[in-house]
């Protein structure tokens, strides 16, 4: 891992508890309004709810952001930059941070978004484009550029681990 990713995802987990602190004192200042007898003064505490999920938001960006770092750095050996599914190879469908892979039966289902992200499975093929360009792929991303990529040579790589 760079240093700049690493000294990044510590900021962002360190802003990210700033922010759930943040959360926590502006709802325990909403808590004490809504205790006061004062109808006026308590009403005007209603936008402190808003204040409180802004913040929550806030952290859950943050935290996305350090764990989606913390996978890119992670990643497997396969050069690809957007995974697929192991098995099913380029049918993965996502929403919302989250991503599945469509085929009937296949259940397979990640809480990022996987096609969005470096691949992360180890590479299993050397590829050589009719330009000369090589590339290592694991072996989904293998299939893909096989029907992809016209002429493309795929040869099997072996990873000096009998298995
Ligand atoms: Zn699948
Ligand atoms: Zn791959």
């Amino acid at each position: 891992m760079s240093r700049t990713t690493s000294t990044t995802i510590n900021d962002l987990r360190r802003l990210a508890e700033q922010a759930t602190n943040l959360a926590r004192a502006i709802r325990a200042a909403g808590d004490r309004l809504r205790r006061t007898d004062d109808e006026p003064t308590r009403r005007a505490g209603f936008r402190l709810d808003e204040a409180v999920s802004a913040a929550d938001r806030v952290t859950g960006e943050l935290i996305t952001t350090a764990d989606y770092l913390t996978r890119i750095a992670n990643r497997g050996t396969c050069a690809a930059d957007w995974g697929l599914c192991p098995e099913h190879g380029n049918t993965l469908a996502g929403s919302g941070g989250r991503s599945w892979c469509q085929r009937i039966g296949c259940r397979r289902r990640w809480d990022h978004d996987r096609a969005g992200l470096p691949c992360t499975e180890p590479a299993a093929y050397q590829v050589r484009d009719t330009a000369g360009g090589e590339t290592l792929l694991c072996t989904g991303h293998a299939n893909d550029a096989r029907q992809r990529l016209i002429g493309a040579r795929l040869t099997p790589i072996t990873t000096g681990r009998k298995r």
